[in-house]
């Protein structure tokens, strides 16, 4: 089962994605920690994409198209696509490289949140360096013997473009490229709303529901 989770930057598409990942197998194809690993390894295509990142705006169709390529060509199915598709070029593409392949997309799962809990989830996260697992000031702190509660690293991380003005550009980004897939998905019957804004569980809860259904 290859699935899509949708929804604007903060709605919790890694963390229940790491959910889906421990509980189900499935894999994580995260275009966002790719162009991070990219630009942290300093590879060519990671300093041609650091700048637009930092700001907040997408990275050209052509460099996220050609990594999600990549990794469908290497095999494998149960994926968990998160932060992609961000435009319709992308969603078509998507369709173009599954069919390659031989595989379905089954579901695109979008979660339903607010902007002003994605302000205060966002500029509140960290995330572990080691395992990814991710904290928020308020909700979840990091632990008090600052150890990570999933690997016990000490490595805690905000991601550069977790601050207001580019969170602001983020949010427009997804607006005005990213929630066009709403419709596009409803068109092709394959659209689901979850709840988003729930406790952690009842979100994984609600997506739980959709996959068995
Ligand atoms: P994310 O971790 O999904 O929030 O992505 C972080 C940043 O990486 C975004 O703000 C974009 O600059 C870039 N990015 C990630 N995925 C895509 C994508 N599918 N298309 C274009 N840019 C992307």
């Amino acid at each position: 089962m290859n699935i899509i989770l949708l929804g604007p930057p903060g709605a919790g598409k890694g963390t229940q994605a790491r959910i889906l990942v421990d509980g189900r197998g499935m894999t994580q194809l995260s275009t966002g920690d790719m162009l991070r690993e990219a630009k942290d390894s300093g590879t060519e295509m990671g300093k041609v994409v650091a700048d637009v990142m930092a700001k907040g705006e997408l990275v050209t169709d052509e460099i996220v198209i050609g990594l999600i390529r990549e990794k469908l060509e290497a095999g494998g199915t149960g994926f968990i696509f998160d932060g992609f598709p961000r435009t319709l070029a992308q969603a078509d593409a998507l369709g173009d490289l599954l069919a390659e392949v031989g595989q379905s997309l089954d579901h695109v799962i979008a979660m339903e949140v607010n902007d002003d809990a994605l302000v205060q989830r966002i500029t509140a996260r960290s995330t572990c360096g080691n395992c990814g697992e991710v904290y928020n000031d308020i909700t979840k702190p990091i632990p008090a013997d600052e150890k990570c509660s999933n690997c016990g690293a000490s490595d805690f991380k905000r991601r550069a473009d977790d601050n207001e003005e580019s969170l602001r550009t983020r949010l427009m980004e997804y607006y005005k490229k990213t929630s066009p897939l709403l419709g596009y998905y409803h068109a092709k019957g394959q659209l689901r709303w979850v709840p988003g804004l729930g406790e952690i569980d009842e979100v994984s809860g609600g997506i739980a529901a959709v996959l068995d259904s």
